[in-house]
């Protein structure tokens, strides 16, 4: 491990490991295989470039495209490290050269495909090196429960065969269990240490709002961010091409993304966005897959997502380098109209898991759970503290209503009432005082609490007993969703609890940016022309700005000032070969 941190400090200037990044690097060099789940940003990268630098022979890394092993090989040569990749879009001199470094044994870390990686020749080029290790990125690939099951990753299962005695890592983002049993099982992992982080991502600030004027909530995000990256999602392709045209006419410089475009339009877009030549790029959930663009400062969704898994698949893609930065939802009832819509077709298994994961996106939305909490909750992952300090909920940027205990308890008594055997919908009928066929006939209009709530509209009365349910205090159960009052539920009506309930008016999201340690000391007008130098050099050597020098390693540049190459060098992010 000495050797492994002093390159780390020698290639990429860290001095000190993001967690699990040591336990990682551990089994790699014990040659014990291991499974890595981190989140986006973790730092999955280094755990095994770090390792490959200080063992002997060449490592290889299966990536699933093109553009994950361009970036990653060019920020590594950025770094002084010797990498190469063999893909298709090199030419064959160029190929020629990689091969002839294998062979001289000068390149520390070769990237490729999973079908390239098992084809006859390179096998057998494979036995005449004798890898260190082999490291499988995005290795959620190789499951169907996985997001993105990829068939090519399957044949990998060969190499345990062929190289009985090659170290085999697998590093991912994606947290279910299914998922991680799948890759030991698909890879023949033996006895696989498995390290799993923490999910939450505190640098993110997550905020969700009913949409009104969709144009207007979105320029005022990207006004709070000038000059930075950021990414709108939209669920049609339609809203994409109309969004992004509508913020150009009003100055912004933005680019479209969706799957109806051809692949070279597409590709422009992407590159503009990436090599900062425009600051937002306005897309369908086609686009991500493939960016890892550290730098982007705010995710904005238009419409709600049709699960959690997405959205945090989606909005993780802002601030993977620990910095700060903001995700905005803007939602409506509509759009869980929209989606049931699209999922008509889908068969009837598979439509009532969309449908249950549709809701629970919703019940995020209405919610008034800490959204960091929510999140983790929904990957079975606790948030060890009572203020994220990260959301809309726990910044306090929502109105709650004044007289919440006694609606609670208008509701829970209400659910009492109709002896724990409704759901959320017929139970806010019931409060609102409607004159429902159905209740008439069960004779609800008689019990003491039809129409306590009266004065509010029953959508109101229904997103409040969706928040009763998110703090806990009622339990939705069985196939139609009955309400159960909890524990926590019959003290609220000991007055022993009190629930958070948000007012039906428009809620605030006027938090600016969460107070944030990491523009303390940081010289802000040093740091404009910092950026403005790395576009230039980014511009000169052709690759994009985040790989010369992160937003991160900028700032700090910015904190510290350094005029001697000592201080350079104690700059976060500055190894001796960017230092020169
Ligand atoms: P992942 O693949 O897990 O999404 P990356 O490997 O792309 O994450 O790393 C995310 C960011 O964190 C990069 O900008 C990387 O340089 C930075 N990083 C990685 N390890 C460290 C560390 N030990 N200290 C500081 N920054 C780090
Ligand atoms: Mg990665
Ligand atoms: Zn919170």
């Amino acid at each position: 491990m000495e050797n492994i941190k002093k390159a780390i400090n020698k290639y990429w200037g860290y001095t000190e490991f993001l967690p699990l990044q040591q336990e990682a690097m551990e089994c790699i060099s014990r040659r014990r295989d291991s499974i890595v789940v981190l989140p986006t940003g973790g730092g999955k990268s280094l755990c095994f470039q770090a390792p490959a630098l200080t063992m002997p022979g060449l490592a290889v890394v299966v990536s699933p495209l093109i553009s994950l092993m361009k970036d990653q090989v060019d920020a590594l040569t950025e770094c002084g490290v010797p990498a190469a990749r063999i893909d298709s879009s090199l030419s064959f001199d160029e190929q020629k050269l990689v091969f002839a470094g294998i062979h001289k044994k000068t390149i520390k870390l070769l990237y490729l495909s999973p079908e390239r990686l098992v084809t006859d020749s390179f096998i057998e080029i494979l036995r005449k090196v004798n890898p260190s290790f082999i490291a499988i990125d995005e290795a959620h690939c190789v499951s169907m429960w996985g997001h993105d099951f990829r068939p090519e990753y399957r044949q990998l299962g060969q190499l345990k065969d062929i190289f009985p005695k090659v170290t085999i890592g697998a590093y991912t983002a994606t947290a279910t269990e299914q998922v991680r049993n799948d890759i030991a099982e698909q890879l023949r992992l033996s006895n696989p240490q498995i390290l799993v982080g923490s999910f939450d991502r505190p640098n993110l600030i997550y905020k969700v709002q009913q949409k009104n004027n969709i144009t207007r909530q979105v320029c005022s995000v990207i006004d709070r961010h000038k000059n930075e990256s950021g990414i709108i999602y939209c669920i049609r392709r339609r809203d994409v091409e109309s969004l992004s045209a509508e913020l150009n006419s009003r100055g912004y410089r933005t680019a479209p993304y969706h799957a109806g475009m051809s692949d070279k339009d597409k590709k422009a877009n992407q590159d503009a966005f990436i090599g900062e030549k425009i600051n937002t790029i306005v897309a369908t959930i086609a686009f991500g897959m493939g960016i890892d663009k550290s730098n982007v400062r705010y995710v904005i969704h238009t419409g709600m997502p049709k699960s959690l898994e997405h959205y945090q698949q989606e909005s993780g893609r802002a601030g993977r380098d620990g910095l700060e930065a903001e995700c905005c939802l803007f939602y409506s009832g509509g759009d869980y109209g929209t989606w049931k819509n699209l999922m008509r077709d889908m068969p009837p298994e598979a439509l009532e898991i969309a449908l249950i994961q549709l809701n629970g996106m919703y019940s995020y939305c209405t919610g008034s759970t800490c959204r960091h909490k929510a999140i983790l909750r929904y990957f079975g992952q606790n948030l060890n503290k009572d203020n994220c300090k990260a959301c809309d909920i726990c910044l306090g940027g929502l109105d709650y209503v004044d007289d919440s205990l006694i609606i609670s308890q208008k509701i829970i008594s209400c659910i009492l009432r109709l002896d724990q055997r409704f759901g959320g919908d017929y139970t806010a009928s019931v409060l609102t005082g409607s004159q429902d066929k159905r209740i008439m006939q069960n004779n609800h209009d008689k019990l003491s609490t039809y129409g306590l709530l009266k004065d509010f509209p029953k959508h109101t009365v229904h997103d409040w007993i969706e928040q009763l349910a998110g703090q806990d205090y009622i339990e939705k159960t069985g196939e139609y969703n009955v309400l159960n009052v909890t524990a926590k539920g019959w003290a609220v009506l000991k007055n022993k609890e009190t629930p958070r309930l948000l007012k039906p008016a428009e809620k605030a999201m006027k938090i600016s940016k969460a107070a944030s340690d990491s523009w303390e000391g940081v010289d802000s007008g040093l740091f404009e022309t910092l950026r403005k130098l790395r576009a230039a050099i980014a511009k000169e050597k052709r690759v994009p700005p985040f790989i010369i020098f992160s937003d991160a390693t900028l700032r700090d540049m910015a904190k510290k000032r350094p005029s001697t190459i000592e201080n350079l060098l104690n700059v976060k992010g500055v190894g001796e070969t960017k230092c020169r």
